[in-house]
């Protein structure tokens, strides 16, 4: 759980950062075009020619590198997948769940009670719990309700996943909800309703992203006024599932 926290609080870290490095890419980009153009009207001042060229050279060479991070990124978000229960994640990760939630919102949980093991990344999912837990939170400004209930359901002629049973996590909520625009667009990535600095626009992009890395699907329903639910099915395994630790998140300072 404690590192289900520290992974979100990269993943807002990175939301910054790719923010921060379009900008900069931005910013590199129009000086490069801006020395191609200082070469092209003075094409006949070879000592200004020089001149340009090494400033257009400079910031070629700068977005090089922010190219060079970005790519770093990418790589270091593999995933490990092994055989696992989402309900052992889910309750390790109540705590945590309940504190990010805060006073007004009360989380329920309905978890399966003969649980069926899935073939995930227990840490992706602890994220995935936390980052929807936030977006509920988000919707209800004004208290309400999460749900999180599990449930295993045989899926066959789906358009986007395999035949076969998968576990189905839903995150049902009492908030705002969304309208057909935002329903239409949550899952892209960068989009956010949120003011600048608040969202990100990721988490439900990189929730979309690992389920589908994994062979599951993400269904959201939502309505305005209509509260929101959003089924994270996961595809079931035979293999024994492996224990997860579940150690208490150490979290100093919160008062909630
Ligand atoms: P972010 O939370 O940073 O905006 P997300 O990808 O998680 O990025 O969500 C994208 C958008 O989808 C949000 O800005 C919001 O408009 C909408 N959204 C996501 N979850 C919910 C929810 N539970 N209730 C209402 N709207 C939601």
């Amino acid at each position: 759980a404690q590192e289900a926290l520290l992974q979100s609080q990269k993943m807002e870290a990175v939301g910054q950062l790719v923010a921060g490095l379009s900008h900069d890419f931005n910013n590199v980009l129009g000086a490069v075009v801006g020395a191609f153009e200082l070469i092209q009207r003075r094409a006949d001042a070879p000592d200004k020619v020089q001149h340009f060229a090494e400033a257009g050279l400079q910031a070629a060479q700068r977005g090089s590198n922010l190219t060079a991070q970005l790519l770093a990124f990418s790589r270091s978000q593999h995933i490990q997948l092994q055989p696992m229960l989402v309900g052992t994640v889910i309750t390790a990760l109540a705590d945590l769940l309940r504190r990010t939630l805060g006073p007004m919102i009360a989380l329920e949980l309905h978890l399966d009670p003969s649980p069926v093991p899935v073939m995930a990344d227990p840490t992706q999912v602890e994220m995935m719990a936390l980052n929807l837990a936030i977006n509920a939170r988000d919707a209800m400004p004004d208290g309400g309700r999460l749900t999180i209930s599990t449930a295993v359901r045989p899926i066959s002629g789906a358009p986007e996943i395999a035949d076969g049973d998968y576990v189905e996590i839903a995150f049902a909520d009492t908030g705002t909800g969304m309208d057909e625009v935002t329903l239409r667009r949550a899952m892209e990535p960068f989009f956010t309703t949120k003011p600048v600095g608040k969202g990100t626009g990721l988490g439900l992009a990189q929730i979309y992203g690992s389920v589908r890395q994994v062979g599951g699907a993400v269904r959201i329903e939502s309505g305005v006024a209509q509260g929101t639910t959003v089924r994270v099915l996961l595809p079931c395994t035979d293999r024994p599932p492996v224990a997860i630790e579940q150690s208490e998140p150490e979290i100093s300072g919160d008062s909630g």
